[in-house]
């Protein structure tokens, strides 16, 4: 690359020594050198051609002298680094020119290698200025074309949110449209949030942001905001608290950058804490109030904490992270305390150092208390959207649907799958749906379904480990599993269906394969039932307890034949005896034979009557050897369920 050097000097003898000195490099174009007589014909020549970076100039000369020639160049140029060519001694003008802001000096008469390497030091370093503003100027030009992108992205999207918000108004509005219009709201108005976040951060960083002094209750419009996030403190099983002992009345604070704050702090916290509480509390010093939100949550390592406040940072960046986010968040709370003339810090601690994790914040704003003035209502328009849980989504169960209708529970990490799924097979099923495995076990364990469809890989609780929580649990074991994966591994697939899945499917999966596969687990159940139920109804097959699969009904079949005889044997003391409840003895029944379970133990009782008559008791022994008060009592349950009395069946 060609470097232009100018030349200020009036001895003209010094042009053709430069020419004679330099004749390698100027031949093979690494220099050219432009030659002036004073300070004013450099400027020109200057102004002329920008890409000059370097100057060598004389300090006394006719017209505009080295020196004012130097105090100049930084206005025109910032880049230019100039070398002062002087008499050697002139001690008190090389300190003035250094103090100018040249780059370097050389004495006459001159020497040229040592020229030669000053050049070369010069060049050097104005190429790396040249290179740095370079660099700033791309990078402008780059915020610059983000911001705008990020504006045009702002209107269609409020487009898009306002008419939705719209049309959820609507009176009657079937619940199918209701669920839909509710997926896009929500992500609309989160991209929305979004986009808001980074033009905010821009402005900040850009000091572009005023300062909005309202009056009005501080401690109320924080509980305020406090209270928006309940709902999701709620689904989560968190606690939630606000404490304040900042002393009633009006202050004079930036509402929308508080909201701000908090909407980012409460968010966070509640998104990494899985147990345990948030807490948030307002107080003061003197002119200073002091707002700390703290939670039990995950905690951040202590290398990792210089960095949260930076922007897009985030401690686990990998795309199979649990948590959602761009890592814009901190950076603008952090920005916005500055803003507000305020501090903000840290304290964090991981679950590895033992004992509780969590996270604390604290930010000091200052305060002032307004109480001439009048106060306004200041009243948030914040919205915060639940995150999408199962209690949320009850879908509309058609006349078809019955509670005989099967239940089905999909469990996946990623809404819009499992939106997407749900939404396909709620015009068959009864369906319920959890974000992840953890989830999908409480519900599993609350509502018995009778499949289950789920993801392999999930925060919290995987597939598999789904899986083997629900084969340890007596309550869950029978329930079927069909797990979708995106994995094709055969080894993940021979896990799986090791652990007890009843299914496996490969994602991207067929919808069609999908259905089919539930309709052929869903029969296969409704046979075993049948079959369950005919042990009873058909006398002549073999007894229930030699043949019967399945664990749970084994350990039932087990103790009713041990208290045979106990007429006062009741449901709560088996479902006792069985360590489940008494409502999931009775689902669990209900989903393995269709019957209560206190059919199934007077079924249970005439069946085993049967076998007591063959092997020759009669029928009043018989009545009081499988628990029936009395023999008369008996004889009519019997001939109800097999149509003749005990007596003729034995003589038959
Ligand atoms: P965004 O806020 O843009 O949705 P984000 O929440 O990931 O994304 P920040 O709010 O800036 O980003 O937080 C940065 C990172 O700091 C997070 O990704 C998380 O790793 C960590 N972090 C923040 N708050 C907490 C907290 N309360 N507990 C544990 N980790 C936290
Ligand atoms: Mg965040």
């Amino acid at each position: 690359m060609k470097t232009k050097i100018l030349l200020a000097d009036d001895e003209s003898d010094l042009d053709d020594l430069f020419k004679q000195q330099f004749r390698r490099q100027i031949h093979n174009h690494t220099y050219e050198f432009i030659f002036v007589r004073d300070g004013l014909e450099a400027l020109t020549v200057l102004e002329q051609q920008p890409d000059i970076d370097v100057v060598l100039s004389d300090i006394n000369m006719p017209g505009m002298d080295g020196l004012t020639l130097l105090a100049k160049l930084s206005e025109i140029n910032p880049i230019i680094r100039t070398v002062i060519v002087t008499a050697y001694g002139d001690m008190s003008n090389i300190r003035t020119a250094m103090n100018r802001g040249a780059f370097d000096f050389i004495t006459k008469p001159i020497n040229f290698k040592d020229l030669e390497i000053t050049l070369d030091k010069t060049i050097r370093s104005a190429n790396q200025l040249r290179e740095t503003v370079e660099i700033k100027a791309v990078d402008e030009m780059k915020t610059r074309f983000f911001t705008n992108i990020t504006h045009e992205l702002r209107t269609p999207l409020t487009l898009i949110v306002s008419p939705v918000d719209n049309l959820l108004e609507t009176p009657n509005l079937p619940t199918t449209f209701q669920n839909q219009l509710s997926t896009v709201q929500r992500n609309a108005r989160q991209l929305l949030r979004l986009i808001n976040q980074l033009l905010d951060i821009n402005k900040l960083e850009a000091q572009q942001m005023d300062l909005v002094n309202e009056v009005g209750d501080l401690t109320g419009f924080v509980g305020q905001i406090v209270d928006l996030f309940r709902p999701s403190t709620t689904i989560k099983q968190l606690a939630l608290t606000y404490e304040t002992n900042l002393p009633p009345g009006n202050y004079l604070f930036d509402a929308g950058k508080w909201e701000k704050i908090l909407y980012n702090l409460l968010s966070n916290a509640i998104k990494f804490t899985e147990t345990g509480s948030i807490n948030v509390r307002l107080t003061h010093t003197s002119r200073m109030a002091q707002l700390a939100v703290s939670d039990t949550g995950i905690g951040i390592a202590a290398d990792k904490l210089p960095h949260i406040f930076n922007r897009f940072y985030q401690v686990d960046p990998s795309r199979s992270r649990a948590y959602e986010g761009t890592g814009i968040g901190l950076a603008l709370v952090h920005e916005l305390t500055t803003r507000l003339g305020g501090t903000i810090t840290v304290q964090s601690q991981t679950q590895e150092i033992g004992g509780q994790s969590g996270t604390h914040f604290l930010l000091e704003i200052p305060l002032q208390q307004a109480d001439a003035v009048v106060p306004q209502k200041i009243e948030s328009r914040l919205t915060v959207d639940v995150p999408l849980l199962p209690a949320e989504l009850t879908y509309p169960t058609t006349e078809t649907q019955s509670d005989n209708t099967p239940l089905v529970l999909v469990v996946e990490d990623n809404a819009e799958l499992r939106e997407f799924i749900v939404a396909e097979l709620a015009t068959t099923y009864r369906i319920r749906s959890a974000a992840n495995g953890y989830e999908g076990w409480v519900v599993a364990k609350e509502e018995l379904p009778d499949v289950i469809i789920s993801d392999l890989m999930m925060p919290r609780l995987d597939g598999y480990e789904l899986i083997s929580q629900l084969k340890a649990d007596p309550a869950t074991d029978h329930i079927a599993v069909i797990l979708l994966t995106a994995s094709v591994e055969a080894d993940s697939r021979l896990k799986g269906l090791s652990q007890g899945a009843d299914e496996y499917l490969t994602k991207p999966f067929h919808l069609g394969e999908l259905r089919l596969r539930l309709r052929n687990l869903l029969t296969r159940q409704d046979k075993l039932r049948e079959e369950y139920r005919q042990q009873f109804t058909k006398p002549d097959q073999s007894t229930p307890l030699e043949t019967i699969q399945d664990q749970f009904l084994r350990r039932l079949y087990h103790l009713l034949d041990d208290h045979l005889d106990d007429s006062s044997l009741s449901v709560e003391w088996l479902a006792d005896q069985l360590a489940v409840s008494r409502k999931t003895l009775y689902r669990k029944v209900q989903t393995l034979m269709q019957l209560s379970p206190n059919d199934l133990i007077r079924q249970y009782r005439l069946r085993k009557a049967i076998d007591l008559l063959r092997a020759g008791h009669n029928a009043s022994e018989t009545a009081y050897m499988v628990g029936f008060e009395s023999p008369s009592y008996f004889t009519r349950v019997f001939k109800e369920f097999y149509n003749q009395t005990p007596t003729d069946y034995i003589r038959q």
